[in-house]
């Protein structure tokens, strides 16, 4: 039953929180739907969820028309998102969470009609097959967002190789958590920076611990489907 997948999320999100002594409402619980269908994802929503997210611009454009009744979701779109098909999502979600490039950043800037909330993609394990920018990269390209005015970098994104250590992933998500105090003292209209989407099912418990205000979490919700 996802009631009872959803409950132990949540139990899971206290307990991190307990440990961290942080507040579990500073926590965002947001639902990744990818793997699963429309009918799955509003039995969620009638859970209480109403942070969905896709990795792809198709499928959450599908799932967005599947729940056009639910007013009150919020969306998020969580994978790489090429250049093209920037005019066909930006102005349908209300975060996307894996901005990596200053062309990427300038298209969204052209085709957005409000402000988009966006997560600077960081990849901190260095990892050839990820996307994202190195961290020594990430300081110079908020800097670059100084003129810009739809492009709002609300917080940083990692993920944490799913072959690594509970130490490893400690380690990678203290450092982007620096990164982001970084970039926030910096104080940059555009880019505030005061959130981290960090963690994952099989390591949402530690990125709370590391300071996480969003967590993306899929299998745990929906089982192995
Ligand atoms: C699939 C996905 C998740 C969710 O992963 P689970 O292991 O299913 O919780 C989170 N973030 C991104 C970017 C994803 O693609």
């Amino acid at each position: 039953m996802i009631s009872d997948n959803l409950n132990g999320v949540y139990q899971k999100i206290t307990e991190a929180c307990v440990k961290a002594k942080r507040q579990p409402s500073d926590v965002t619980l947001v639902a990744v739907t990818k793997s699963v269908d429309a009918v799955a994802a509003r039995q969620l929503v009638e859970n209480g969820v109403i942070n969905l997210a896709e990795n792809r611009v198709d499928k959450l454009l599908e799932k967005q028309h599947d729940l056009k009744d639910q007013t009150a979701i919020k969306w998020h779109l969580i994978g790489n998102l090429q250049r093209r098909k920037v005019k066909d999502i930006i102005n349908q979600i209300d975060y996307f969470h894996a901005l990596d490039s200053l062309r990427l950043a300038q298209e969204i800037e052209k085709r957005a009609e409000t402000e988009i909330k966006c997560f600077v993609e960081v990849n901190i394990s260095g990892e050839a097959s990820k996307h994202g920018f190195s961290p020594e990269e990430v300081l110079n390209f908020v800097n670059e967002l100084k003129t810009f005015q739809k492009v709002k970098v609300i917080g940083l994104m990692t993920m944490a190789p799913l072959t690594a250590t509970e130490a490893e992933i400690r380690v990678i998500f203290k450092q982007l958590k620096k990164l982001q105090t970084t970039v926030q003292d910096l104080e940059i209209e555009q880019a505030p920076c005061s959130e981290l989407s960090m963690g994952m099912s099989n390591d949402f418990g530690i990125a709370i611990e590391e300071g996480s205000t969003f967590i993306r979490v899929g299998r745990m919700l929906f089982g192995a489907m």
